[in-house]
């Protein structure tokens, strides 16, 4: 359903160049349920100076470049990049606040201009804005959020809703509403009446050594009080978001855990009623997920209720490095296929030293890099890998977020694995050689059943988004529960070069997902909301493959 009233405004500016397609798709994904925007708008500050409250050195001609990937892509319908031109600007301030000020910025640093001449772009009456750094979290997709804020901002003298924040789960839903003279607009993320906040023009404001003294949402909050009018907080506890100072977002690792834990809707309890991220690393990362999707609805002769909705995208940005599919463990339905078709096959250092070479030469970002398997240690060059990977990460993209996870069962295993830099252990997979009952039934063909007889594999599921892309022994795939299936399959789909971070590799999609398990799930599910996977379920396609 689309709601033809409301834009989604996301504002972002040159320091958010090293995380802006994973967070953009993180706020579109999460806020397009159950109501559509009629447009989807991100607004670049062209700022390229030193800002207030820096915590990076961006780039902008890599948030230009990014943005492009997003608009190619179809995650934004329109890019809008605030002018330099003084006769804009000055038009702009004198439309807003009756003073033709030709500064971009307040005298103590803080933008005024993009917001004002963004706002000012927006062909609905009503927008919600956002900053492009803020996660949001759903309990429930159904929850029609955006209705009940339309429905808060249509009462008498709102001018603005602020979005809700976290509350525990069973806390009542609360009212729309304000003290005298309202709340502040929320700026980081809340609707907006535009309509109503235009009749009010010129917003008051004045000058201060040239420069504007009042930001526009001061400026809003100085007409509530003047005017009688509000802007409300409230809402229910099912939808919700937080914003991560700017001290924290230097932390890659971190910031990938906490988006993590909103899109997993599993966020610590410290973070209820706090707009602000609060809470360690270590909290946060003791709530993350790991690593695999739902089972459910599955009977006994796979007859199952086809409930695919969401479009994933691949994230590009991230990589899964299989670099071996030998395993001493033997977990029924392992993704990697090595309980089910065993061998012996590792990637050679060669891969390693392309795709590190590609990388470069396509100065390409990676977010987060996982090294696994099979059981990644049992490389018989596992360590020369490890060093080769470690020297050329620290000197190229310190910032990326590299782990090797390992099953840790066994002697030799833990040996291999504490020669590693501590920096790159990760804890999140040791598993104990049993029947892991939360895993998904891989070995059910989608295509089998007759429900997903007219589905778009292309659609492919959250693995793609969360974990990304994958190099493996046979080339690279969309995701490594691809690259498995490939293998098993004996496909031969593998690229042999790293694909561009543009392309948005369909074709292998709509092969591979076909096949897999995992594309039976819509969303996420934390390990203990799945139903329990008992033995090994396996459809006509995979029975007829595995019996070769
Ligand atoms: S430890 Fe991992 S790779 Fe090994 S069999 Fe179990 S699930 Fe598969
Ligand atoms: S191959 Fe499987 S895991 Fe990978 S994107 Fe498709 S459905 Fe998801």
């Amino acid at each position: 359903m689309i709601n033809k009233e409301v834009s989604l405004f996301i504002k972002a500016c040159a320091m958010d160049s090293n995380d802006i397609l994973e967070q953009v798709i993180h706020i579109v994904s999460q806020l397009e349920r159950p109501r559509r925007f009629k447009e989807r708008v991100l607004c670049l500050d062209n700022y390229n100076e030193k800002f207030i409250r820096q915590h990076c050195i961006g780039s902008y001609t890599e948030l230009i470049r990014l943005s492009n990937i997003l608009k190619k892509r179809g995650w934004i319908d329109r890019i809008i990049i605030a002018p330099t031109d003084i006769d804009v600007i000055q038009s702009c301030h004198l439309k807003w606040f009756g003073i033709a000020c030709e500064k971009s910025h307040t005298h103590k640093g803080s933008p005024s201009f993009v917001h004002c001449w963004g706002l000012n772009q927006i062909n609905t009456r009503y927008v919600l804005m956002c900053d492009v750094d803020i996660f949001v979290g759903r309990r429930n997709f159904e929850h029609d959020y955006l209705g009940e804020m339309l429905a808060a901002v249509n009462q008498k003298s709102v001018m603005s809703v602020g979005f809700n924040i976290p509350f525990p789960s069973d806390e009542p839903f609360h009212k729309y509403e304000a003290p005298e003279g309202g709340y502040v607009p929320e700026t980081r993320c809340g609707l907006l009446d535009l309509d109503r906040i235009y009749k009010q023009f010129p917003l008051p404001n004045y000058l201060t050594e040239g420069s504007l003294s009042l930001t526009w949402y001061r400026s809003l909050e100085a007409t509530q009080q003047k005017k009688g009018y509000m802007s409300l907080r409230g809402g229910s506890s099912s939808t919700y978001y937080a914003h991560p100072q700017n001290n924290l977002k230097s932390d890659t690792e971190f910031i990938n855990i906490i988006r993590d834990a909103f899109y997993n809707n599993n966020i610590p309890s410290l973070q209820y009623g706090n707009w602000d991220i609060v809470g360690s690393k270590k909290l946060w990362s003791e709530s993350k997920f790991e690593e695999t999707i739902n089972y459910n609805a599955i009977n006994d002769d796979f007859s199952y209720v086809n409930k695919r909705n969401t479009r994933y995208p691949i994230n590009m940005h991230r990589l899964e490095i299989d670099i071996t599919y030998r395993c001493q463990l033997r977990c029924s339905n392992c993704s990697r296929g090595c309980t089910q078709f065993p061998v012996d096959s590792d990637i050679h250092i060669s891969q390693i030293i392309e795709f590190l070479d590609s990388s470069f030469q396509q100065k390409r970002f990676w977010n987060k890099v996982r090294i696994l398997g099979g059981e990644p240690t049992l490389h018989p060059n596992f360590i020369e890998i490890i060093e080769i990977m470690y020297r050329w990460f620290e000197k190229n993209s310190p910032q990326t977020d590299v782990k090797v996870v390992s099953n840790g069962a066994g002697k030799i295993v833990r040996e291999k694995y504490y020669q590693i830099p501590e920096l790159w252990r990760t804890e999140s997979s040791f598993k104990d050689g049993s029947d892991p009952d939360y895993f998904d039934p891989v070995n059910i063909a989608p295509k089998d059943l007759s429900s997903f007889q007219n589905e778009d594999f292309t659609k492919a599921c959250w693995v793609a988004m969360e974990c990304g892309m994958a190099l493996t022994p046979n080339g690279y795939f969309p995701c490594s529960v691809a690259g498995a299936i490939d293998r098993m399959f004996k496909i031969n789909g593998g690229r042999l070069t790293l694909p561009k971070d543009t392309e948005d590799m369909q074709k292998e999609l709509s092969k591979y997902c076909s096949l897999c398990g995992h594309f039976l799930s819509d969303n996420f599910l934390p390990r203990d909301k799945r139903e329990k996977l008992i033995g090994n379920p396996r459809s006509k396609t995979w029975i007829s493959i595995l019996n070769k």
